[in-house]
């Protein structure tokens, strides 16, 4: 379990990007039909306008069906207080899966539950964006409910896993352990994660799987050892090429249409206003590097975060060295992001800078496509290679 949790508690009426703003809100089967037998007649009222059954459900424990939000994009279960009134009124037990899971992420892996919780909500993104001494993990007994809702199921045995998820706990230890190791900048981190991977994609690919451990032996060595120095010297930095990309991402995909989060596109416009005026070099000079040379542990944990809770690197496909690129892209915006923001802003602080990777998060990593449609148009453009992940990644 993620250690952030013990501390975490939902301010609910003072949060200030509330979960039940922004998205539509989903209802498990058996919750669906408590709803239908309710008396209370406030509460009848809001059911018989808004909640429906969801005609294209995926798992009766989640989405069987759908509340519909107001114009003001608003829960209607929502009162003035910023409250749910349906807990209010009956108490926990007549919430939904979703809305009592959320923030929490469960995945079982072999058998082991493990807990952590999504930076998409701002109590969860303070506490554990915010940790100077990094994330910890550390082991809980669980009584689960029946109903808790698994994001992701892995077993290591099955045939229909990637071969290297065998290897899951190993790969992601290492690769956790590279990211927390504070010898190094985290570019260097970053890069160093990349020459790895692009060797287990090589085993994976000439169907040697079975000499990961081997090879993740001699990982650990080399990296005691500073091995990786003479790969990572040859790797190149392009800072206009990065900003090229980069800008070319975000004016593609950044789609209002799309983007639930209103906060999130109000930063995206300080960052075009930020980075209209100003050079993208002399902002990361003057303001995002002085600032990330003191505070780096925010993208360390969140990275961390994003590692430990997407199951890195079985997260995205087949392709470990595919997830590396999502880890990259995601690494990448965030910085390209703050260093316009910070030339908006004229400086970045912790609470700005830990708002923003909460609303980035809530805008974008609950958005199913969009991260998907930039990983075709890395494979569409030939940037998937170390090569141009070293452009991305170093300044
Ligand atoms: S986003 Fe987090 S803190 Fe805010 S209301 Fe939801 S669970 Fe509570």
């Amino acid at each position: 379990m993620a250690s952030y949790l013990k501390e975490f508690r939902c301010i609910g009426g003072i949060c200030e990007d509330n979960c039940c703003i922004g998205w539509s809100v989903e209802i498990d089967k058996k919750t669906f039909l408590k709803y239908r037998n309710l008396k209370d007649p406030e509460l009848k009222k809001i059911i018989n306008n808004y909640v429906y059954k969801n005609e294209e459900y995926y798992d009766s424990k989640v989405d069987y069906g759908l509340v519909e939000l107001k114009k003001n994009k608003h829960c209607p279960f929502l009162s003035e207080e910023k409250l749910c009134s349906m807990q209010a009124k009956l108490g926990e037990e007549y919430l939904s899966n979703v809305c009592a899971g959320y923030p929490r992420l469960i995945n079982e892996v072999n058998g082991i539950l493990e807990y952590s919780a999504t930076v998409s909500c701002p109590e969860i993104a303070r506490l554990a964006l915010g940790k100077q001494d990094g994330i910890e993990f550390i082991e809980k007994k669980t009584a689960s409910s029946k109903d808790d809702i698994i994001n992701i199921y892995v077993n290591a045995i099955k045939d229909d896993n990637p071969v290297y998820a065998k290897y899951l706990q190993e790969l992601r230890g290492l690769t956790l352990a590279i990211l927390k190791s504070r010898k190094s900048p985290l570019w260097e981190r970053i890069l160093i994660i990349g020459l790895v991977f692009q060797m287990i994609q090589e085993l994976t690919d000439k169907n040697k799987a079975e000499k990961i451990p081997e090879q993740i032996k001699s990982f650990e060595e080399k990296l005691n050892n500073q091995g990786f120095q003479e790969e990572l010297g040859i790797l190149p930095v392009n800072q206009s090429k990065q900003l090229e990309i980069l800008k070319d991402i975000s004016d593609k995909f950044n789609d209002s249409n799309e983007i639930d989060s209103k906060k999130y596109l109000a930063f995206i416009n300080e960052f075009y206003q930020g980075i209209g005026v100003n050079k993208y070099d002399l902002l990361y000079e003057d303001f995002y590097k002085p600032f990330m040379d003191e505070k780096e542990y925010i993208l360390e944990n969140y990275l961390v975060n994003y590692v430990f809770q997407s199951l890195f690197p079985i997260a995205e496909s087949n392709q470990p060295f595919m997830d590396y690129e999502q880890l990259v892209i995601r690494y990448s915006l965030i910085k390209l992001y703050l260093i316009g923001i910070s030339g908006f802003r004229k400086g970045l602080t912790e609470s700005l800078v830990i708002e923003f990777i909460q609303s980035f998060s809530k805008g974008l990593e609950h958005n199913y496509t969009f991260f998907e449609k930039i990983r075709d148009y890395m494979r569409q453009k030939n940037y998937d290679t170390m090569t141009y992940m070293s452009i991305l990644v170093r300044n």
